[in-house]
């Protein structure tokens, strides 16, 4: 019963020939070189899990470390679908593991999980943890060097602290004669740390004669459930979107975090298995568009201008999950006077990976400290990326070196060249 999923994708995991192609792209391999920190390996793993009992802690340890990136399905000649084999393994283990889990660490976790699923709760939580900011806090712990005292998980978390006091989202008002009507997924963390990333894409859409409505019943993609293996919560959350997006009557939901994007596009695969959403499922997900993708097809040559010497980090969700490496490079190519370097490695993962910097500390750390090297070796001022998890990862790395890179959103970059 409790390794169902893993039967499931069982043809996926026979699909690997062992070839070993996919080693030299995975990040994990890259820092380690060990086969159980491989795909390859890792499918290995999952194989025995479907065969032999409970699954061990070394086996769950190599499967936690995979950062769930897919870059090992791009390269892979036998179209193995690792993030659906991924995602299987971690809901066995979730339920596997629920009955061992202390009482406190099993709340805690639901309760986190909860808050990101429910939009009045998230806007209270953000409320505290803006105050923690704006009463002067954050500022006296980083002062006096008091964080330096707090538990290391804290540490981490204290140090991705989202920047909740950026602007709220604003609607712009709708063009005479609109093109096309499109809605924005607002999604969860991004809708209270980023809701000025929100505005832009909707300022640019809506010059580009595009009218952005609101579909006010969304809620979180359920992405990070699905990493976390609570396949059950991350459904309950598709079927909620596509009846608010469904009621919102539009033509396209754009979408300008690339890891929602990605949950939002694999919604009929989520549920293929439930007769009643399946065809909803699969009809919402064709409809899905990341706004690079969007944007690419829709604006015009020229796109304002900015003088701005900048590098782009390939978000893994956009570059291997969703095949878009090409559009926001284009797109940063139509701003006058923009100066765009590319830095080595650029669609390697920065560590953020969902929760992953905060539970896999240690390999994020050293993915992290690899990025921050590629992006000073280019001489960029500003490092361009489409995906808040990456931003926030990456805004960390660069002020813990110092560095005073500025780290933004595409949309923002085109919103201030057409400003
Ligand atoms: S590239 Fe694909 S087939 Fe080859 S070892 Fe990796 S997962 Fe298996
Ligand atoms: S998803 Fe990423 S980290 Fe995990 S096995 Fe594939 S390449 Fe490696």
């Amino acid at each position: 019963m409790t390794i169902a999923p893993l039967h499931e994708v069982e043809p996926g995991l026979r699909q690997c020939i062992h070839c070993g192609m996919c080693l030299e792209a995975c990040p994990t391999y890259q820092i380690t070189r060990l086969e159980t920190e491989s795909p390859r390996g890792r499918i290995h793993l999952m194989l025995n899990m479907l065969e032999g009992g409970p699954t061990s802690d070394t086996t769950r340890l190599h499967l936690d470390r995979c950062l769930a990136c897919r870059a090992c399905e791009v390269v892979c000649p036998s179209g193995v679908p690792y993030g659906h084999l991924i995602e299987a393994a971690r809901t066995v283990i979730a339920t596997e593991t629920r009955p061992r889990r202390g009482w406190l660490s099993g709340r805690l976790r639901r309760l986190a999980l909860g808050v990101l699923a429910d939009p009045p709760s998230l806007a209270r939580a953000a409320l505290i943890l803006g105050l923690y900011q704006r009463l002067g806090v954050r500022s006296l712990l980083h002062a006096t060097g008091a964080t330096r005292l707090l538990p290391r998980g804290l540490r981490r978390l204290e140090a991705l602290y989202p920047p909740f006091g950026r602007p709220r989202y604003r609607a712009p008002s709708p063009p005479p004669a609109p093109r096309a009507r499109v809605a924005l997924l607002l999604g969860c963390v991004m809708r209270v740390a980023y809701g000025d990333v929100h505005t832009a894409a909707a300022r640019i859409l809506a010059r580009q004669g595009i009218a952005v409505i609101d579909a006010p019943a969304q809620t979180c993609c359920g992405a990070l459930h699905a990493h976390a293996g609570e396949r059950e919560d991350a459904r309950a959350l598709a079927r909620r979107n596509i009846a608010a997006f469904d009621e919102a009557d539009v033509d396209w939901v754009v979408v300008d975090a690339a890891g929602c994007g990605a949950q939002l596009k694999g919604y009929g695969a989520l549920l293929a298995d439930d007769d009643a959403w399946r065809e909803r499922a699969v009809a919402f997900a064709a409809k899905v568009r990341d706004v690079n993708e969007y944007l690419a097809e829709i604006a015009g040559e020229r796109l304002g201008r900015l003088d701005l010497r900048a590098t782009y980090q390939d978000p893994c969700h956009l570059a291997h999950a969703q095949g878009i490496r090409k559009q926001p490079r284009d797109l940063l190519s139509r701003v006058h006077g923009l100066e765009l370097l590319e830095m080595a490695d650029a669609d390697v993962c920065c560590g953020s990976a969902g929760s992953y910097n905060i539970t896999q500390p240690e390999y994020a750390d050293r993915l992290l400290a690899r990025k921050v090297d590629a992006i000073l070796a280019t001489g960029a001022n500003a490092v361009i990326s489409a995906n808040p998890g990456c931003m926030l990862q990456i805004e960390a790395g660069l002020r813990a070196r110092g560095s005073r890179i500025e780290v933004l959103h595409v949309v923002e970059v085109l919103d201030r060249a057409i400003s």
